[in-house]
C-alpha cells in the first residue's frame, strides 16, 4: 500500500505545460514547497530512509537539488556537497561533461569535498533521461565514493531515466504526470 503522505505531495505539484519549450510538461516544485505540510512530508520521507544507512555525504544537483538536499543533510547527519554549473564554484574542481537533447553541459564538484570511501546520497527533484544522475554518480565514484542511491522526488517513467542508471538504486516519491 501506498504511503498516504504520496497522493499529497504528487497533487502539490503543478505541471506546467510547453515550459521552457514546446512538448515539455514542467514540472514546478514550487507549488510543493509552498503547501508547508506536503513540503515537510517530502523531507521526512527521505530522511526516514536514509537516517540509518550511514551516509555522510548528501549531493545535491543543482539547481533543485538545492532545495532538498541540506534539510536531508541535516536530519541525517551528513554534509551537504553541491554539484554545480559550470564555472560557479570558486575553489579547485573536478568536472563531468553529460549530453543534453542538444549539445552538452557539464558538472563540476569542489575537490576535497568529499573522501575515498565515504557513502552518498545523490538528490534532485526530478529524473527525465537519466543524464544529470549519471553524470553526478561519475563524478562521486571518480574520486572514491560510493554511491549508495540516487533519489528524486519526481520520476517521469516513459523517459527511461531508470535505466540509464543501470544498477544504481534509483528512490523516488511520485510519477510526473
Ligand atoms: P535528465 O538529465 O534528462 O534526467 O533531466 C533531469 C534534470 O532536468 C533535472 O535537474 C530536472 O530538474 C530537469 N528536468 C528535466 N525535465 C524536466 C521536467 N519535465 N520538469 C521539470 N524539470 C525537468
Amino acid at each position: 500500500d501506498q504511503d498516504p503522505r504520496l497522493a499529497k505531495i504528487s497533487s502539490a505539484i503543478r505541471v506546467i505545460p510547453n515550459f521552457p519549450k514546446p512538448g515539455i510538461m514542467f514540472q514546478d516544485i514550487t507549488t510543493l514547497l509552498l503547501d508547508t505540510k506536503a513540503f515537510k512530508d517530502t523531507i521526512d520521507l527521505f530522511v526516514e530512509r536514509y537516517r540509518d544507512q550511514n551516509i555522510s555525504v548528501v549531493a545535491g544537483i543543482e539547481a533543485r537539488g538545492f532545495i532538498f538536499g541540506p534539510s536531508i543533510a541535516l536530519a541525517i547527519g551528513a554534509k551537504f556537497v553541491p554539484m554545480r554549473k559550470p564555472n560557479k564554484l570558486p575553489g579547485e574542481v573536478i568536472s563531468e561533461e553529460y549530453s543534453l537533447e542538444y549539445g552538452t553541459d557539464k558538472m563540476e564538484m569542489h575537490v576535497g569535498a568529499v573522501q575515498p570511501g565515504e557513502r552518498a546520497l545523490v538528490i534532485d527533484d526530478l529524473i527525465a533521461t537519466g543524464g544529470t544522475l549519471c553524470a553526478a554518480i561519475k563524478l562521486l565514484e571518480r574520486v572514491g565514493v560510493h554511491v549508495v542511491e540516487c533519489a528524486c522526488v519526481i520520476e517521469l517513467p516513459e523517459l527511461k531515466g531508470r535505466e540509464r542508471l543501470g544498477d544504481k538504486s534509483l528512490f523516488v516519491l511520485v510519477n510526473g504526470a
